[in-house]
């Protein structure tokens, strides 16, 4: 498997990162995760886009403009002969002894390397089990930085319960997932939290609204609360690996009858069409 550092390829051993990398010390760094379809990267520009956004909020210069850069991913993919699976990107600070000011002369350090994965089709097709956690996550859940700490204990939590994800809420307000956002359908309307600091602007997330008023549907980004999200005709999660798939259940009550819904079906087809290029 060849991976991506810097602007070079390189084998995993030739990969050398500091012990005083600051994505070590501090989780000081931002990363994407895009899909990669018939060996094609799906939504490149609002990745890319997204990326750049996050980078700047942090004040790490990116080592490589985002166009040369998708150039070495297609790059990247094309060596490692992926077809279907996922690319990961991330950049730190770089390294420097430890010390928490912005080092004057800091390299960052990008690494991206690929991963085969099928499309979760099971799990689209049945659904998946979710409990409720109260999101604990700072205020800017709109960067995709490298401190992921409260979603992996929030992932935890749903795997300790022997759920599929769990779903955040902040005093009641439902946010998100631990890496997927959240919709439900309410007589016939798309409900979604807006793209604030409180979540992160999900490319899945705008496709799949963007498919949704292709459809005539009604589509409200506004929060919605726990009770809502209980009484809800179809709940259902959206991101780069999970795409579409339903929630058939919430703390172990089904959803309406507990099968995935009319509406989150029509969506999971209209993605389908993206994705078949
Ligand atoms: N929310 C969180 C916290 C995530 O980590 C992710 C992605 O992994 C998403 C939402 C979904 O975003 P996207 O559709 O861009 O994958």
């Amino acid at each position: 498997l060849t991976y991506l550092y810097q602007d070079r390829f390189v084998s995993k051993e030739e990969l050398q990162i500091s012990p005083e990398d600051r994505g070590y010390y501090f989780g000081d760094g931002v990363y994407e995760v895009f899909r990669v379809y018939h060996g094609r990267l799906y939504e490149a520009a609002a990745h890319f886009e997204r990326w750049e956004k996050s980078a700047a909020a942090l004040r790490i210069p990116l080592p490589l403009p985002s166009g040369e850069l998708t150039g070495r991913l297609e790059e990247l993919i094309r060596i490692n002969g992926l077809s279907e699976g996922t690319v990961y990107m991330q950049v730190t600070r770089g390294a420097a002894p430890r010390s928490h000011p912005f080092p004057a002369d800091t390299k960052p350090i990008l690494m991206a390397y690929t991963t085969e994965a099928r499309r979760p089709l099971n799990t689209m097709k049945e659904g998946i089990s979710a409990v409720t956690m109260e999101d604990i996550r700072w205020l800017r859940c709109d960067l995709k930085t490298l401190n992921l700490l409260p979603n992996v204990l929030a992932k935890q939590h749903a795997v300790d319960q022997g759920a599929g994800d769990v779903i955040l809420h902040r005093n009641g307000t439902v946010t998100e997932c631990s890496a997927s956002n959240i919709m439900i359908v309410k007589d016939g309307a798309v409900i979604t939290h807006p793209a604030n600091h409180l979540i992160l602007h999900g490319i899945t997330r705008a496709v799949v609204l963007r498919l949704a008023q292709g459809l005539g549907l009604s589509v409200r980004e506004t929060p919605f609360t726990l009770k809502e999200l209980r009484a809800a005709d179809e709940v259902f999660i959206t991101g780069t690996t999970v795409e579409v798939t339903p929630v058939i259940s919430v703390d172990g009550v089904p959803v309406a009858d507990g099968r995935p819904g009319e509406i989150t079906r029509r969506l999971q087809n209209e993605f389908e069409k993206t994705i078949s290029f």
